[in-house]
């Protein structure tokens, strides 16, 4: 670890998404210390969580509240001891992703939409990532794997969408993002590109003139599915940034997971989906947690699960309701889990 790395100061504010990127926190103590938490950082979660590091980039760590250990955006991206705890039923790869990939870092598991890694960086490293002990590095692209990719989609005429995932795909430069557009437009069947991202919300600079200009420029549906959890992770900022979206006729979605502490909590939920609905974004999916290894502790009860989307459904309109999903390895689609009774 980098430990070299200076301190951020108010007078050197990184300001470009890719200064930003770089100067993310990675260290817990000096992270902490930011946000004027006192919390000794047991030595043994440094050495734990070396593949999977704390990361987290300056414009979300100023939406955290100083001094609030149990703040809600904190939650999901601090290391904690509980991560080593072994817990029946959680593994590496909870959705069987490894045995999905048709080709390196490519995903066929629904009909009519595949997935590409399309990078494996992330801006931010979420704790109960289903994707934390994906095997990236078998996954990484060379321009020929990329063009295999290229050619198993063209060879699927039941193709239409193509999803960029990752990581997050906007971690990638506005010319790499160009070049897979341009090779995916000259694919007739395909149809919609969606891009599934934290970046709008973790780091609302991304969305600068450069990648305004490329998604204006493709002749392909593009539809951007964005992942949030918290109604705190809007500031005016990052509304601002959505509006940017919203300008140019880009659909918005959100998906979130259901998370311990975070937000079980239907108050936290409504919220939520009041808020994104005032920043042009529709809820899409509500994930129920993936069984990952490192992340028993966000898990909830079935009971609590059920109890909680009842709570939304009767006090929210339904095009306010996110769809309650599960992943089950094997299955055609997301799995609704069961509406509830009354
Ligand atoms: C979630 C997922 C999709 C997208 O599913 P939708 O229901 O269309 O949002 C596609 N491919 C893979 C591998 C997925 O995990
Ligand atoms: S941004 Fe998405 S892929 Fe990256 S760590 Fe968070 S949940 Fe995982």
């Amino acid at each position: 670890m980098d430990s070299s790395k200076p301190v951020i100061t108010a007078t050197q504010q990184p300001e470009t998404w890719q200064e930003i990127l770089q100067s993310c926190f990675t260290q817990a103590d000096q992270f902490l210390s930011y946000l004027k938490i006192t919390h000794q950082v047991p030595d043994k979660l440094a050495g734990a969580t070396k593949n999977f590091p704390l990361r987290v980039p300056l414009p979300f760590a100023q939406r955290i509240e100083k001094g609030n250990i149990n703040d809600p955006l904190l939650l999901q991206i601090l290391p904690q001891l509980a991560e080593l705890d072994h817990a029946t039923g959680f593994t590496d790869d909870p959705l069987n992703e490894y045995t999905f990939t048709p080709r390196q870092g490519l995903l066929h598991k629904y009909h009519g939409r595949v997935l590409m890694i399309t990078t494996s960086s992330c801006a931010i490293h979420c704790r109960y990532c289903f994707r934390r002990h994906f095997p990236y590095d078998s996954h990484r692209q060379s321009k020929q794997q990329w063009s295999s990719n290229f050619d198993y989609i063209r060879e699927d005429h039941t193709i239409n969408e193509v999803i960029l995932s990752g990581g997050d795909p906007l971690n990638c430069s506005d010319e790499h993002l160009q070049w897979i557009t341009g090779e995916l437009e000259k694919i007739q069947h395909i149809k919609r590109l969606r891009i599934h991202t934290r970046m709008p919300t973790v780091i609302p600079q991304r969305i600068d003139s450069g990648l305004i200009n490329w998604l204006t420029q493709t002749n392909l549906k593009v539809v951007i599915v964005l992942h949030c959890n918290h109604a705190n992770e809007i500031d005016d900022q990052v509304a601002r940034a959505l509006a940017k979206l919203s300008d140019i006729k880009i659909p918005l979605l959100n998906q979130s997971v259901l998370l311990a502490n975070i937000n079980d909590n239907s108050k936290v939920l409504i919220a939520l989906s009041e808020q994104l609905f005032d920043c042009g974004v529709q809820p899409y999916y509500l994930h129920v947690l993936d069984k990952v290894a490192g992340a028993a502790h966000f898990d909830l009860e079935n009971n609590t699960i059920v109890q909680l989307y009842k709570e939304l459904v009767e006090n929210l309109p339904g095009y306010l309701v996110p769809k309650l999903v599960r992943e089950i390895a094997g299955a055609p689609a997301k799995v609704p889990v069961m509406p509830p009774s009354w």
